[in-house]
């Protein structure tokens, strides 16, 4: 079998859902799906896709590994190439099961569990009272979640934009979003809490401190994980676990953080930062260091099955974002018109590949503005 094309199209989503289909010269495709690679990611899949055409698409990791150091002058180490490069790698996956006549999971070494738990993304907001947030926070209860998130930073609008030490209000706004959402949730619920990587050293041990007797599920990304050693530091500094990784690539990306027990939890985001088999790779890092794996997700149901199936396949999964409780977009554009989560869980597909198909009639609806359609 050799891949004779590979295609792009977009849509709006979270930003944009880059789409990518591998085709083959026995009629066997795949689809694949990359996020937060911006349009960039569509010129430089275009452009690597000349390496790959008359390739053998079944050789996954090489072609991939290939190509990022072929490119490490123009973005291998981490960014849009890589973000582009993992649209290509789900794809083939795909591809791959689809022509193995086999689910994606069992390509992986096969399922730990037969279902993935998520958690969902909520909106709240500083000026919302506790009704209000009740309110949110039933939401997801009647949905059968088991665990949510809620963003608390941004509540103070004169402060300094450059400066992340946060105000007394700024402390006492966030705390109250934490303190309103945990008291609506019960037991029956856990609670994690986003900063945004928007807090400085003193404030983000302070917050962290603060939060400690609502035994949150975490607080993710209190400073940007650029820096290991000052991450290390809040995470040593409290009980409150502390979550990071949406923003890094690769498993040297996550290495140190990792190595360094800079963190409680990491959260790559697998249709970002490499793809199934690297992302595999990195939860088994973490795995020999307890650190439990709890990817960032803001895929479409294409590429959050695709994250379920690494998901199944590593003992030290925690739990899966779900990014689209209050927009529609998320059902319609596969072909099953089915939620793919039920009660809080999704099961990964037993189908041949990744399990779901575009509905390409529906997807088209949302075509990214001046982006071509599979092309
Ligand atoms: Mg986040």
């Amino acid at each position: 079998m050799k891949i004779t094309a590979i295609k792009t199209a977009a849509t709006s989503g979270h930003g944009m859902h880059l789409w990518v289909r591998v085709e083959t010269d026995e009629g066997i495709s795949g689809i694949g799906e990359c996020v937060h690679g911006g349009v960039q990611a569509i010129a430089i899949i275009h452009e690597i896709r000349h390496h790959l055409i008359g390739r053998d698409p079944f050789r996954i990791d090489a072609l991939f590994e290939e190509v990022r150091r072929s490119h490490v002058f123009d973005g291998g180490f981490a960014g849009a190439l890589i973000t582009a490069l993992t649209g290509i790698e789900l794809a083939l996956w795909d591809l791959k099961g689809k022509a193995m006549r086999a689910p994606v999971y069992e390509l992986l070494g096969g399922k730990f569990r037969d279902k993935i738990r998520v958690y969902a993304d909520c909106q709240v907001d500083p000026g919302m009272d506790l009704s209000e947030v009740k309110q949110v926070v039933d939401g997801v209860l009647e949905r059968g979640f088991t665990a949510l998130k809620i963003d608390v930073d941004g509540g103070d609008p004169h402060k300094d934009p450059f400066n992340y030490t946060a105000s007394e209000r700024e402390q006492d706004q966030m705390l109250q979003l934490i303190d309103m959402t945990v008291s609506a949730a019960g037991k029956d619920i856990a609670v994690a809490a986003d900063v945004h990587t928007r807090l400085d050293m003193p404030s983000a041990i302070r917050l962290a401190k603060a939060c400690e007797h609502y035994q949150l599920m975490w607080l993710e990304e209190p400073v940007p994980p650029e820096n290991i050693d000052a991450m290390r530091e809040i995470t040593r500094s409290t009980t409150t676990p502390i979550c990071a990784g949406e923003n890094l690539y690769l498993r040297h990306g996550f290495r140190d953080l990792i190595t360094r027990q800079a963190v409680d939890v990491i959260m790559p985001d697998i249709p970002k930062c490499g793809g199934l088999s690297e992302c595999r790779k990195i939860a088994n890092l973490a795995e020999i260091y307890y650190i439990p794996f709890a990817p960032h997700n803001v895929a479409s149901p294409i590429g959050t099955m695709a994250s379920c199936h690494v998901c199944a396949t590593v003992p030290n999964f925690l739990v899966i974002e779900f990014h689209w409780l209050q927009r529609d977009y998320w059902s319609t554009i596969i072909t099953d018109k089915e939620d793919i989560i039920k009660h809080g869980y999704i099961t990964p597909s037993d189908r041949p590949g990744i399990g779901l198909e575009l509905d390409e009639t529906v997807a088209r609806q949302y075509q990214y503005p001046g982006t071509t359609w599979f092309e």
